[in-house]
């Protein structure tokens, strides 16, 4: 962390300012560029935005649940896996999703400078901290302050407070960026993809997993998502501490509904998590309903984006939809 007693000389190196891209310097209270931009340290952390803008409904949900995914915090003994399929069950659950989602084994980020783009609580940084050289989280709200907290132990992790879209870094910076479910939460999911690339150095690997689009299976038999898109158009809106009674009802209401029929019924009706954990089934369903923005894309979509931006070896991971890719050696700036 950026401390009073620590300068972080390796932070700053990395940093640059979001309005003229020039180095910067640090004062007691901030840091500081030429061009007369002011970046205040708060509690140790420089914050590049004043607000968490349109996404407070993370910065309510990441200091409620704050270390409800947290690998080292959570339960041990999951009943089922998550994703329905293989017998892999345990503890790490943020480890096991990690992995699923981007491909990336620990032992490929040993020696690297990686960047969790949207890092919320810490969930992955706990885990890529461990495997990494340094882990830098950037979250537009103040959810780096629960991941302050949560990792405090982890002497190589770094938090900033900053929007994706403008973030604070110097080209190709980083061997690895990775966002899991936050580009579609976002203004523009492709947009904020785009402004990821050149922080990446050339063979550097960017992995993305983003909310897939539901298919209509068959004309007259709406999926799941088409009525939660309908209620969504109310329940970002509400205010929170009653959004969350409500999804607090809707996950406990799952556990009384023992007929299958019922139970398909009501996730088809009024889709929610079906997390084996109660708290966890809250938090997601939370995650869900109140968000501002939420894009679905197709894989196809996904794809061009990664071809569009000019990257290499291209890789569909099995959790839909993520996917991988390389910059390659010979790229611009
Ligand atoms: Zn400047």
């Amino acid at each position: 962390m950026l401390t009073e007693s620590e300068p972080q000389e390796e932070l700053l190196k990395l940093l640059a300012c979001t309005d003229c891209s020039g180095s910067l310097r640090r004062n007691p209270t901030s840091l500081v560029c030429d061009c007369g931009r002011q970046y205040p340290l708060v509690g140790g952390i420089p914050r590049f935005v004043k607000s968490s803008a349109y996404a407070d409904n993370f910065e309510y949900e990441w200091t409620r649940f704050r270390t409800t995914q947290l690998d080292s915090a959570g339960e041990k003994n999951w009943e089922r896996n998550l994703y329905g399929a293989g017998t892999v069950a345990g503890s790490n659950e943020s480890i096991r999703t990690f992995a699923l989602k981007t491909g990336i084994r620990p032992e490929e980020l040993k020696g690297k400078v990686v960047l969790d783009a949207g890092c919320g609580m810490g969930r992955f940084l706990e885990m890529v901290a461990s495997a990494a050289k340094l882990a830098i989280g950037v979250d537009l709200t103040r959810a780096v302050d629960v991941a302050a907290t949560n990792l405090v132990a982890k002497s190589n992790v770094h938090l900033l407070q900053a929007d994706l879209r403008h973030l604070p870094f110097r080209p190709k910076t980083f061997d690895v960026v990775y966002s899991i479910g936050v580009l579609h939460h976002t203004p523009s999911t492709r947009e904020s993809f785009q402004s990821l690339i050149p922080l990446l150095k050339p063979g550097g690997v960017i992995a993305i997993w983003v909310y897939e689009r539901a298919p209509w299976r068959k004309p007259w038999l709406p999926p799941a998502q088409a009525f939660s898109d309908l209620y969504r158009i109310v329940t970002p809106r509400l205010p929170k501490p009653l959004l969350l009674k409500l999804c607090r009802a809707r996950a406990q209401l799952g556990e009384h509904a023992q007929h299958p029929l019922a139970q398909k019924l009501l996730n088809k009706l009024l889709p929610a998590s079906d997390h084996p954990n109660l708290e966890w089934r809250i938090l997601d369903t939370f995650d869900w309903y109140s968000p501002k923005y939420q894009w679905k894309h197709t894989s196809d979509e996904v794809r061009r984006w990664f071809e569009d931006a000019g990257l290499v070896k291209i890789t569909e991971q099995q959790v839909p939809i993520s996917f991988s890719g390389v910059r390659p050696s010979e790229s611009g700036p």
